[in-house]
């Protein structure tokens, strides 16, 4: 069946959207969240297993400290409560790569609840309000062989891999979020972006939404404009990136205008989300709550945490990573666009450490997204990983400040660190880069470069200085790039006076 799209801004005349977002966070702990099997990313098929995280009978649970810590500061970070007292629940259901039958979750306890997240979209705040963030663990990961994309339909048989059984996650669920009207798409993208970033201010995970370490899960509900009640809505399962969660917000809202227009009723089911062309397709009818038969967890102690544990979590927050980003505009002097292209090109990190080596703002920035994000791009490798540090950067800078260097020379330097060459200093000794701004040895060079074009020479002494560059150029042509041209220039006025 073919969905009926009703035009974007044709949506808008009559409804009025409601959104929602699940987002689960996989934690970057060193052990799973109720075993001590290791976590790392890309290990052999079913090496780090255990009898508890494969649900073998009699093994027996124990809570992750440090998933525990790490809830907490996510919670508080988003302006949460948490709670006193609060308990595990098993979610049952069955499904091949969960291998015991139930997800080891919370349900009406969950450890942080009642936060918000003030997020930003063209110039408007919007204050997304946080239901809870809950404590689970992740499930195992299936693969459906023999089919032609993947699927398990056309396969002919399923491998499982346990490992990521166990892992720990934390669910945060917002509040319906309202009052969006055509921004919904663009308020759903910035939010995930903002708990994107809290979350690697925390270091509480990989934050990597292409390893699957967030996975956002987005639901969508329209409502006649005006209306109190809330439409039917879609739920949107891992959409994986923050494009395409924009993306599916739009789909799912010209999708679902198609069918009310149609005096149809939209049906509660999850959805899947196709990256190739933004479309969604129907998974499964969504279960409601009762399906689940939650119940208490009876093999884990409930979860209480001290006020004064909370207190000191509170202490190791950092700074709102909104916040952070316009107090060092502010102090940067950045304009939007420059701010916005050092956050883009992921250098806002590197460029403040580089400043914080001495560097000015402008020329940290300058290096990091012209050069070396050049060269970062040739050899398809992130900004941070380049291999070039910000307190080497610093210093290829303060040696272009003290005009012992110039910018060409610098690139030299640059060239010269990521083949190890030593510090900025030692490569410009080993490679003799210093400028020369020595007055015997430029002269000689004025005086050949001046013998050696006497038509622009004559320009120079009838008062046309704009001449002088050709000048400039023989010399620095002569010297390798290795003049001090503001030197040369005087020179070659005071000889032609
Ligand atoms: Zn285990």
């Amino acid at each position: 069946m073919t969905d009926t799209l009703v035009d974007f801004d044709v949506v808008l005349t009559k409804y009025d959207p409601a959104l929602g977002l699940e987002v689960h966070v996989e934690l970057n702990t060193n052990t799973k969240m109720f075993c001590g099997c290791p976590t790392a990313f890309g290990a052999e098929p079913n090496t780090q297993v255990c009898p508890t995280c494969l649900g073998l009978p009699g093994a027996m649970p124990v809570v992750n400290a440090k998933a525990v810590e790490s809830a907490i500061r996510i919670g508080l970070a988003l302006n949460c409560q948490i709670a006193e007292w609060c308990r595990f629940a098993r979610k049952n259901y069955f499904y091949p790569d969960m291998p015991k039958n139930f997800q080891t979750s919370q349900y009406d306890e969950p450890i942080c609840f009642d936060g918000f997240l003030d997020v930003e979209v063209e110039g408007e705040v919007f204050r997304i309000g946080i239901e809870r963030a809950h404590m689970e663990e992740d499930t195992g990961k299936s693969s459906h062989v023999g089919g032609t994309d993947g699927r398990i339909h056309g396969a002919d048989h399923s491998l499982v891999d346990y490992n990521r059984a166990g892992i720990p996650l934390i669910e945060i669920v917002t509040k319906p979020i309202l009052g969006t009207g055509e921004k919904a798409p663009l308020v759903a993208k910035a939010y995930v972006s903002a708990l994107r970033d809290i979350i690697v201010a925390l270091g509480v995970s990989d934050a990597r939404m292409d390893q699957g370490s967030i996975r956002a899960d987005v639901n969508l509900s329209l409502a006649p404009k005006g209306s109190e009640k809330l439409g039917t809505r879609s739920e949107t399962k891992n959409v994986n990136s923050l494009r395409s969660v924009e993306r599916a917000v739009r789909f799912e809202m010209s999708r679902h205008a198609g069918i009310l227009d149609a005096g149809g009723a939209v049906l509660q089911e999850t959805r899947h989300f196709h990256e190739n062309d933004g479309t969604t397709s129907s998974g499964r009818e969504k279960s409601d709550a009762e399906d689940y038969r939650y119940f208490p967890e009876p093999d884990l102690v409930p979860v209480a945490p001290s006020r004064e544990w909370v207190e000191q979590l509170r202490a190791t927050l950092p700074e709102n990573p909104a916040l952070k980003r316009t107090r060092l505009q502010g102090e940067w002097g950045f304009s939007d666009l420059e701010m916005r292209d050092t956050v883009g090109a992921g250098a806002l990190e590197l460029v403040e450490r580089t400043v914080a080596a001495g560097a000015a703002p402008q020329a940290a920035r300058k290096w990091w997204l012209s050069e070396l994000a050049r060269r970062a791009n040739d050899t398809g490798v992130e900004l941070a990983d380049l291999g070039v540090t910000p307190e080497q950067v610093a210093g290829v800078q303060a040696l272009v400040d003290a005009k012992r260097i110039n910018d060409k020379l610098a690139r030299q330097v640059f060239d010269g660190l990521l083949a190890g060459e030593g510090t900025p200093e030692e490569i410009v000794a080993a490679r003799g880069l210093e400028v020369v701004s020595d007055d015997g040895a430029l002269s000689a060079a004025v005086e050949a470069a001046i013998a050696a074009n006497p038509d622009v020479a004559d320009k120079i002494r009838d008062g046309k200085h704009a001449a002088a560059g050709a000048l400039i150029g023989a010399v620095m042509k002569e010297m390798r790039g290795q003049a001090d041209a503001g030197r040369v220039r005087e020179l070659i006025l005071e000889k032609l006076a």
